[in-house]
């Protein structure tokens, strides 16, 4: 599978670098996973937005779905859209006014995922866990199941125990790290220092380090990262327009 990022910044975008969003790809099948601000623009520079098999969002927090509106009115109004052709939008119920609202009649429908149940999209099994975070939001593990091999996304989430099982010898750890180290335990996000551990923990073959912060030394954040990853997992900063083949 190969993974692309499309915005890789915390909370709100800066300096023409959008938030979270990333498309997923395996074979000929493209899913959109988040949908923060800017990523409609970068995805246009990667792949025709109407050539998306589905969307999946962790959550509702405006930094994951900025784009989302838009990307509706996309496929509302492109010309060349097949008009049999329905986006499927999957996300978690516990918040019904943001879930109802990921169904446009006729264009986008939204679909229900539930920690408890294993999802089948596409070439990817996916599961859920929730995350520690002001709204419901989930973390998901995809496996490809045509080579086996796994890509694991924190969402947002301060720190949780539970991640070393779910991360589990992932190929690839895409974390959360909006906190330098000092600000462990927080009720949101991981720290540079967390994100590491639980790397370490897991034995995840790579992390990748998102959700960025727009102030402070970035090569700080993957230096300390790095420094509580050890040495022989391999730690980088999500960059916009860079790919990952997992
Ligand atoms: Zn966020
Ligand atoms: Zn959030």
């Amino acid at each position: 599978m190969k993974l692309t990022v499309l915005g890789c910044l915390g909370a709100y975008p800066y300096q023409n670098q959008g938030t979270t969003s990333f498309l997923l790809q395996s074979g000929d099948y493209n899913l959109l996973l988040d949908a923060g601000s800017a990523t409609l623009v970068q995805l246009e520079q990667v792949l025709d937005p109407l050539a998306l098999d589905a969307v999946i969002l962790s959550h509702y927090h405006h930094d994951h779905i900025a784009d989302l509106g838009v990307l509706q009115y996309y496929w509302q109004l492109h010309p060349k859209r097949n008009p049999e052709k329905i986006l499927p939008i999957y996300g978690h119920t516990e918040d019904l006014q943001h879930f109802e609202a990921l169904t446009l009649a006729g264009v986008t429908a939204g679909q229900e995922y539930f920690e408890a149940e294993e999802l089948l999209l596409g070439p990817f099994l996916v599961t859920f866990m929730k995350t520690i975070h002001p709204v419901p939001c989930f973390a998901m593990r995809f496996v490809e199941r045509g080579t086996g091999k796994v890509f694991v996304f924190t969402g947002d989430s301060g720190y949780l125990e539970s991640f070393v099982p779910f991360a589990k010898e992932a190929d690839l750890f895409l974390a959360d790290t909006y906190l330098f180290a000092g600000n462990e335990r927080h009720h949101a996000h991981f720290t540079s220092k967390e994100a590491g551990e639980i790397a370490l923990a897991a034995k995840v073959k790579k992390l990748v380090l998102t959700h960025l912060p727009q102030f402070g030394d970035l090569t700080q954040l993957q230096a300390e990262a790095q420094l509580a990853a050890g040495t022989k997992i391999p730690v980088e900063l999500a960059a916009v327009n860079h790919s990952y083949n997992i």
